[in-house]
């Protein structure tokens, strides 16, 4: 079955989907991005994910390009296409064509794109050894809340990863303290005084993380299962001593990081709250719409 990509209007076959040179996404880097999980067929936290969009474009005075429900159904129109069971929908909205100028154009109509991607569960050996992730220092501007399209320290940091035969990058601020992976959310278990797992700890929403529609469901599940979760900065120092870390995002869900800079987190293996997330979010996960 030929794949199909969505661009301003258009079902079109993924190798023709193009957009003009002024594009000012392509020119600027002034658009930003979401991509929503398919899980079993099902598209996870959808809402959230729009309500996220709607907030990155408000964040930059770009026109939305379409009603929501429009989007919904341009979104679930692509994904029957190209028969996507488990992958992901990625969308990008930029100010559109003008001729490049920094300032806002005085006219111009908002460019939509989208195209998905069939993925595979993540590897059982990664899951069974955990993520071997190296840190990095956060190079990016003020306002990571915004999820711009413009990703460069993010791509810089995620190949030093890969040239390090790591996973991930975890970005670290001058301060010392992790403010997110390079496109993941940070966590780490803090064993308590008796030496049992117990503070589930992750930076608290700002301006200086992505809010990682994960990392919220997560929380949520969290505090309900009665999970003793603390938001509050954490530092590198924090987390080579802690007793287990992982990482959230919509592509792996929770996913067990086992080291850090070459060294061991914990005893080195996946620890069991992480576990115990990961399958209570992978349940979550199957009930989405
Ligand atoms: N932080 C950054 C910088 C990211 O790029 C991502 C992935 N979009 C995340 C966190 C995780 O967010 P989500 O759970 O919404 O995928």
């Amino acid at each position: 079955m030929s794949r199909f990509c969505y661009v301003n209007g258009r079902y079109l076959p993924h190798a023709n989907g193009m957009v003009h040179i002024e594009d000012r996404g392509y020119q600027l880097a002034d658009g930003i991005y979401e991509v929503v999980p398919i899980y079993h067929g099902k598209l996870v936290d959808m809402e959230q994910h729009l309500d996220r969009l709607a907030y990155s474009l408000g964040e930059l005075r770009i026109a939305p390009p379409m009603e929501r429900n429009a989007l919904r159904l341009v979104m679930r129109e692509l994904i029957a296409r190209n028969g996507v069971t488990n992958g992901l929908i990625y969308l990008q909205v930029t100010r559109g064509v003008a001729p490049r100028e920094h300032k806002f154009p005085k006219k111009t109509k908002s460019s939509l794109v989208m195209t998905t991607k069939k993925t595979k569960p993540v590897a059982p050996e990664l899951l069974e050894k955990g993520a071997a992730i190296i840190t990095q220092r956060d190079l990016r501007w003020l306002r990571r809340d915004i999820k711009s399209i413009g990703l460069l320290p993010n791509v810089l940091a995620k190949q030093a990863a890969s040239e390090q035969g790591a996973f991930e990058a975890w970005l670290v601020d001058d301060a010392g303290y992790i403010t997110e992976g390079s496109s993941t959310n940070a966590w780490i278990v803090k064993a308590g005084p008796d030496g049992k797992a117990r503070e589930l700890i992750t930076r608290p929403l700002g301006h200086d993380i992505l809010g990682g529609i994960t990392r919220r469901g997560v929380v949520d599940l969290a505090k309900e299962q009665g999970l003793n979760l603390v938001q509050r900065p954490f530092s590198l120092e924090e987390a080579l001593s802690a007793a287990e870390a992982f990482q959230t995002s919509s592509s792996a869900f929770v996913l067990p990081v086992t080291s850090i800079d070459g060294k061991a987190i914990g005893d080195g293996k996946p620890g069991p709250m992480t576990m115990r997330l990961r399958e209570i979010y992978c349940r979550y996960a199957e009930q989405g719409e």
